[in-house]
């Protein structure tokens, strides 16, 4: 029996569901805590260390993220790599270096 990971777009509270058969019964998934229908599927394997590519991949970058997201360095340049890519835009070389100078600290340094 497949159960999967939601996370609540309301709350944030992740939650294992089992989904069976139909996409119309897949729909009807709802938060147990704030009975909200935007449920989101999560990787469960949250406390394995993810390669940048999975990163990117489970990444929703129509979602906005608070201070949290933000305070791992990993995540910087991600929300603009992810748009990037579905625009179709290649970045460049240029833009991992900034992105490197964002996760280490210097961008801000040097924009103050
Ligand atoms: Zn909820």
């Amino acid at each position: 029996m497949p159960i999967f990971e939601y996370e609540c777009a309301r709350c944030g509270l992740v939650s294992s569901h089992v989904v069976m058969g139909s996409k119309r019964r897949r729909e009807r998934l709802g938060c147990p805590q704030c009975k909200s229908a935007r449920m989101r599927r999560v990787m469960s394997s949250f406390a394995v260390v993810e390669s940048e590519a999975s990163r990117l991949s489970s990444f929703d970058a129509s979602r906005p993220r608070d201070d949290s997201f933000y305070r791992d360095s990993r995540n910087v340049g991600l929300w603009a790599k992810k748009r990037a890519k579905e625009m179709g835009v290649d970045l460049g070389p240029k833009f991992e270096a900034t992105v490197e100078k964002a996760r280490s600290g210097r961008l801000i340094k040097e924009m103050t």
